[in-house]
């Protein structure tokens, strides 16, 4: 038989942040804390694949400022992002770049892009 497993953590999926404790017996999930539905499927996503969205900065050349700051285009898996921010610590742009525009396409063979998060002009 298998140990009843529990850890808690907070549901950002909204600004409530309700504290959740998730309880796992064997195959089965018990979700307490939760106001709504989506802290459940949040809760068991968080325990079985965890993922983020990336913001960081990368370098920029003949622009205003000398980071470009940038984003992931969706959740990315926990694990790749430190892997995902290696590639980007390497990667650099020219100006202009508009917002939105991809800066990497389909980051490590994920599907994911990364895209502008804003305009920065040629000086
Ligand atoms: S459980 Fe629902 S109400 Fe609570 S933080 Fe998550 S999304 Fe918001």
């Amino acid at each position: 038989m298998d140990a009843v497993f529990t850890k808690e953590i907070t549901c950002t999926v909204c600004p409530v942040g309700c504290k959740l404790t998730i309880e796992k017996d064997g195959d089965a999930y018990r979700i307490f804390g939760n106001q709504c539905k989506r802290g459940h499927s949040y809760a068991i996503e968080e325990l079985t694949h965890p993922t983020r969205m990336l913001t960081t900065t990368v370098a920029i050349r003949h622009a205003l400022h000398s980071r470009l700051p940038v984003h992931s285009s969706g959740p990315l898996p926990k694990e790749l992002l430190f892997p995902a921010m290696k590639i980007l610590k390497e990667c650099c742009v020219n100006a202009p770049v508009r917002c939105g525009q991809v800066i990497v396409r389909g980051i490590l063979k994920t599907g994911v892009d990364i895209c502008a998060s804003r305009d920065m002009e040629l000086v």
